[in-house]
């Protein structure tokens, strides 16, 4: 029987994930459906409960409903329980199993996609939500030579750096505590490039040779990319490449095979311009 799996967000009719599961069970011969789910606001339970009892074997969770997706696991991972949030469901009998796949993805995508190594270099993100709570701890893991956080309300880039204290060294602040700092690899994880809205960064921000990325994909040049090009960083990139990198590992998980992401990333990245 065709094994059954979807992802679960609100709004989801834009989602990828399905072209994206769907060419990883192709070019890996494996016998799944996957279907998006538009889920509504009140009823993320509801729904989960009933996919798995439909004989549903797992779930990618999109927004906003990854916070309830930690919560209804069972046996959440270290990363999940970090990162209070999860991406992922694999449902074995009775018990649910969550991860978080987000930072991994970025990270995979940066490295591997990127040509960008982590080790020694200055990170730093921007923004202190549900994403940047994903990546720290796979960032971290590659030996940054120091990773920041700034965020529009610094108490929330302080929590982090609280509640990470015991696996990750954070600086963390407002906007106004970069003055005079110069990043290698600067990661927009704000929701800024849904919204277009810029954020006040500071001159001399980029290092030389600097990556600027932003984990919102398919928008084009989001206005923090234009910041970026505009005080001219040449590498830019936006979160096409995580969020195939993300699927890959949540396929690996479901599945025990894993897929080749390069292929799709080709296939859903759009010039920059
Ligand atoms: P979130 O939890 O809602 O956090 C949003 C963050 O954006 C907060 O830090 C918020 O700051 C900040 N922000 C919002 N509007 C701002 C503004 N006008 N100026 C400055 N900061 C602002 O969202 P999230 O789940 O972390 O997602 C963040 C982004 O990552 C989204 O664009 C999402 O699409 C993207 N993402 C991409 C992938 C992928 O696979 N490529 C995966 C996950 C997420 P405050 O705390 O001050 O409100």
């Amino acid at each position: 029987m065709t094994d059954r799996y979807a992802v679960l967000g609100n709004p989801i009719g834009h989602s990828k994930s399905p072209l994206i599961h769907t060419e990883f069970a192709r070019s890996t011969g494996q016998d799944l459906g996957y279907t998006a789910i538009e889920t509504p606001l009140d009823g993320f339970a509801d729904t989960v409960l009933g996919f798995r009892a439909s004989g549903g074997r797992g779930l990618n969770v999109s927004l906003p409903f990854k916070l309830q997706a930690f919560e209804i696991a069972t046996e959440p991972s270290e990363r999940a329980r970090l990162a209070g949030a999860a991406n992922c469901l694999k449902f074995e009998g009775e018990r649910i199993l969550a991860d978080n796949f987000d930072g991994v993805g970025l990270v995979n995508d940066l490295q591997r996609n990127l040509g960008v190594p982590l080790q020694g270099k200055r990170v730093l993100l921007l923004g202190a939500g549900g994403a940047t709570r994903g990546a720290l701890l796979p960032i971290a893991a590659e030996q940054p030579a120091l990773l920041s956080v700034a965020n529009r309300t610094p108490e929330k880039a302080h929590a982090l750096r609280h509640d990470f204290a015991a696996h990750v060294p954070l600086q963390t602040g407002g906007y106004d505590t970069l003055l005079g700092q110069r990043f290698d690899v600067v990661i927009n994880a704000t929701s800024t490039g849904l919204s277009q809205e810029a954020l006040p960064l500071p001159d001399g921000l980029f290092a030389p040779g600097a990556l600027a990325y932003d984990m919102v994909y398919g928008k084009g040049l989001t206005p923090f990319l234009r910041q970026a090009k505009a005080a001219g960083v040449e590498r830019v990139a936006d979160g096409v490449g995580m969020l195939v990198e993300q699927a890959a590992e949540a396929f690996l998980w479901w599945r025990g095979v894993r897929p080749d992401p390069q292929p799709v990333v080709r296939q859903l990245t759009v010039p920059l311009v």
